[in-house]
Order: structure tokens, then sequence, then C-alpha cells
């Protein structure tokens, strides 16, 4: 009988702790989606800031959760996901060098902006195109979802739309295509891994932008957080230390 109630009590005990880890893990984690195939922002290699990812926004994300006193975590999808997710609560904020724009202010609330880029051109370096004018009867890539996209819509040229960076590049570098559209920081790195590549910039064609963090609609205590935090390292050079940081970075 002594047995069988210490065992009970050793269960009943093992029971509590495993809710009470349960759920106070989940109050100290802070989870933010992103799409890590967008370097310098976003990227997995082996020994990352947060786990297997790495990159500029990674490196803010955590810096969030230390400041709001949780521990960030990386919840990996696609682009087009990232909007849905934080809707249904799948996360709390996503964090993907993602662009404000009129239509995803629909659906989420965005924080204070935290880096300024534009769209561009990446061509083959022998290419003649010196204009987003010139794109007209070129072959063009972009990635499905991204803003680019939604430029060279709005121009009103054909395209074809790729999942993920990298493959775009390599129907560039393949001459499968003539011109990607892709946002001006990841184009760099791209060009710099591409010696046969380079960069064409159009300002009158291609507007700036400003990448937020974004958060489910309403969810003004989150994103006064966030903000506080934003603020804070624009403010002290975190966010620029960290943008040069990565992009000089090999
Ligand atoms: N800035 C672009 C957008 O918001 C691309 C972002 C991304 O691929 N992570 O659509």
């Amino acid at each position: 009988m002594k047995k069988v109630l210490s065992l009970l009590t050793v269960m009943i005990m093992t029971a509590a702790m495993l809710v009470g880890c349960g759920s106070d893990a989940s109050a100290n984690t802070i989870k933010f989606g992103t799409n890590a195939e967008f370097p310098p922002f976003e990227f997995v290699t082996t020994n990352g800031v947060i786990g297997e990812f790495d990159g500029i926004d990674m490196a803010i994300a955590k810096e969030i959760g230390t400041q709001i006193g949780k521990e960030a975590v990386i919840e990996n999808m696609e682009f087009d996901s990232l909007l849905i997710a934080l809707q249904n609560g799948q996360i709390d904020a996503a964090i993907a060098g993602m662009t404000i724009t009129e239509e995803r202010k629909e659906s989420v609330d965005f924080s204070n902006p935290y880096y300024t880029a534009t769209q561009v051109m990446i061509v083959k370096k022998d290419s003649t195109i010196a204009k987003a004018g010139d794109m007209a009867d070129k072959k063009i890539v972009v990635i499905q979802g991204y803003t680019g996209e939604t430029c060279v819509q709005d121009m009103g040229y054909q395209y074809e739309a790729f999942k993920k960076g990298t493959e775009a590049i390599l129907e560039l570098s393949n001459g499968k295509c003539d011109v990607v559209v892709i946002d001006s920081a990841t184009a760099q790195k791209y060009v710099k891994d591409n010696p046969d590549l380079k960069i064409v910039e159009d300002s009158d064609a291609f507007e700036a932008e400003e990448y937020a963090i974004a958060v489910k609609k309403g969810n003004t205590e989150l994103l006064n957080q966030i903000n506080a935090s934003i603020d804070k390292m624009l403010a002290d050079g975190t966010i620029s230390e960290l943008a040069a940081k990565y992009t000089e970075a090999e």
C-alpha cells in the first residue's frame, strides 16, 4: 500500500511538472515566422543566431525576445503562408524582410519600419538592360508572392514566378531568362556569389520599400513591445551594425 502511494505521489508530481513546463515554455517564448530563403536577412546555416537560422532579421528577432523577456523561436515556412499563420495564431510575429504594403495591411498590423530597400534587376554582365522599360521584350523571372512580382505585374510585363531566389538566379546563370527582379540587399548577396551577374537599378521605376515586422491584427500589446525594441535598436545603432555585419560577411 505504501509503495503504491509513493508511486502515485511520484506520478502526480511528474505530471504536475510536465504541465508546469509546458505552460511555462509557451509563456516564455515568442514564435517568429520567417522564410529562410532571403539572405542576408534570413538563411539556414550550421550555426545560426537562433538554432540553424541566421541573418539580420534572425538577430533582430533574438534581441526582441531578450528585451521582452522571452526566448525567440523560429518557424520556417513559405513566404506566402506567413500572413495566414499570423491570422490563425500559429506564429506570434512574422519577420521576413517583409515590405509594408496597403494590401498586406488589410490582413495584419505592421511594426515601425526597420530597413529600407528597393527592387532591382539582376542581369548577366553583358546584358543590354539598363532600365526597367528595357525588360519589355525580355524573359523576366520573379519570386512568387514577393513585392517584385507585384512591381512587374503593375508594369504589365509577362513573367515567370519561381518559389526560391536561388532557383531564379540559377535560371539566369543558365541563360534561361534575361532578368530577375528582387530586393536590393538580397540581389547584392547573389551577385557577390555569382561573378557573371550584375545589378541594374532604376529608382524611377521602383519605389523605396520599408521592411517591418507583422503581427496579428489588433495585437497591440505585442506590437507596442516590438516597436519599443525596434526603436531602441535603430537609435543605438544595433540594426545598422547588423546590416553591415551581414552584408559584408562572406
Ligand atoms: N520584400 C519582399 C516582400 O515583402 C521580399 C521579402 C522576402 O522574400 N522575404 O515581398
